[in-house]
């Protein structure tokens, strides 16, 4: 599709989809040119009243502040948001229904996550978080001159569910993407003859590597790519040489989760700026990232746990823009799966416990840990069950076949070092 095309659709769509986009995104583009002062206490407003909001409607923070006598409608120093506990996903999970606001909104929808802890969660976001979230990642891109309508290639995992892989397709032709499903070195050539004259590409970033290294064995062109974005892992140094001989430019970081929204996006000068408009971020302290959702109105986000490692940086950006900058992320390492005769992504297994969730209606807390080629130590959290386990075996079987053997073995709870631990643990050298 020409990114003309593209555009009208997008726009299209949005309206319907999401009304309050195009509002939003132009408050935040304004935001770029506000000083440091100005965006705190844009941001303080937005946070007071979200945690009135949160107060008054949400019977789990009613009860939570009520238990540290934090009274929002008094709150008048950000330091004081350190009074309240921080929240993280199995308090999300165990309190879902409390923690849902009794709101009545226009507009939510269902949003349902795995992520790299290895729970999930489903929530009802409502269009005004959804709108804010894309809102975000909008304004990122303009940095770059690029519409998320442009012909663009998506470096995603192989959702290989064929219902769902047809509904992925026509969301990728509605949305300019062309998306890579195998990571073979034949699909990645075909793949690369579609996407060369892409606006941008986008990925996990270890996948976005590995395409990159292939594109630069082969020799081929890309002239019109303005953007390439890793998400979800660490974008490793080595990365950057193969990517930006394959593509031209660097590999930048957008840093985020479904619960969180956008958290931080890459300017062109190399710098993480902290999305201050959607966001309040605060680490603990062992430098853990504790994120408040300004938009999660109808299920509060609140001094939530991410599980990173981040800190801070106390300079101001050379691009001009006075938000604050994120310096280093760390944690959500990408690693494979070592089957007998392939390699997998870690994320694979998101997509198992994400389709699990979907289609079985069963959320699990797991870990998974590997120490011999081929074979795989699953741990999920919870009693053993001959129905859940075969479900789980089914969706494992969709990926990893015969490749790799799992062992399935259950605890009553996981500890809190198991816990922050990633999903994921390889052994192998
Ligand atoms: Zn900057």
């Amino acid at each position: 599709m020409n990114n003309f095309l593209s555009s009208i659709i997008y726009k299209l769509g949005a309206k319907s989809r999401n009304p309050s986009l195009f509002n939003i995104y132009r408050e935040f583009k304004k935001s770029e040119t506000l000083s440091l002062s100005e965006l705190e206490d844009k941001r303080f407003s937005k946070l007071k009243g979200l945690l009135i909001f949160a107060y008054k409607y949400s019977p789990y923070y009613k009860e939570l502040f009520d238990s540290v006598a934090f009274n929002p409608e008094q709150f008048s120093d950000i330091s004081e948001m350190q009074k309240i506990p921080a929240t993280d996903k199995s308090i999300l999970i165990s309190q879902n229904e409390h923690i849902h606001s009794n709101f009545n909104f226009k507009k939510v929808r269902k949003a349902i996550t795995s992520g790299t802890s290895g729970e999930s969660l489903s929530f009802m976001r409502s269009e005004e978080w959804d709108s804010a979230n894309r809102a975000g990642v909008m304004r990122g891109y303009s940095w770059y001159g690029v519409r998320v309508s442009d012909k663009n290639g998506y470096f995603w995992g192989f959702n290989i569910d064929q219902s769902a892989s047809r509904k992925v397709r026509w969301l990728d032709w509605a949305q300019n993407r062309y998306r890579l499903f195998q990571y073979t070195n034949k699909e990645i050539r075909e793949f690369c003859k579609k996407i060369d004259n892409a606006s941008y590409l986008s990925g996990y970033s270890s996948m976005i590597y590995k395409v990159a290294r292939e594109v630069n064995r082969l020799g081929l062109n890309f002239k019109n790519v303005k953007m390439v974005k890793g998400t979800s892992e660490m974008i490793l140094p080595k990365y950057q040489d193969e990517v930006r001989q394959a593509f031209g430019v660097k590999m930048i970081s957008e840093y985020g989760a479904a619960e969180t929204g956008l958290i931080a996006f890459e300017c062109p000068h190399g710098n993480q700026h902290i999305n201050t408009d959607a966001v309040f971020v605060e680490t603990d302290e062992n430098n853990e990232i504790l994120v408040t959702n300004l938009f999660s109105h109808s299920f509060p986000i609140i001094r939530y746990r991410l599980g990173d490692i981040v800190t801070f940086s106390e300079e101001t950006c050379t691009c001009g823009m006075k938000s604050p900058l994120i310096k280093d992320i760390v944690g959500r390492k990408g690693t494979n799966v070592m089957g007998n005769s392939q390699e997998y992504p870690s994320f694979t297994f998101y997509y198992v416990f994400k389709n699990l969730a979907l289609e079985d209606d069963i959320n699990l807390n797991y870990k998974a840990y590997q120490k011999v080629k081929g074979q795989v130590v699953m741990q999920i959290e919870g009693k053993f069950d001959a129905s859940v386990e075969s479900a789980i075996n089914k969706h494992l079987n969709q990926y990893f076949g015969s490749d790799v053997a799992f062992d399935i073995e259950y605890l009553s709870e996981f500890s809190s070092e198991r816990k922050k631990q990633q999903s994921f643990v390889s052994y192998l050298s």
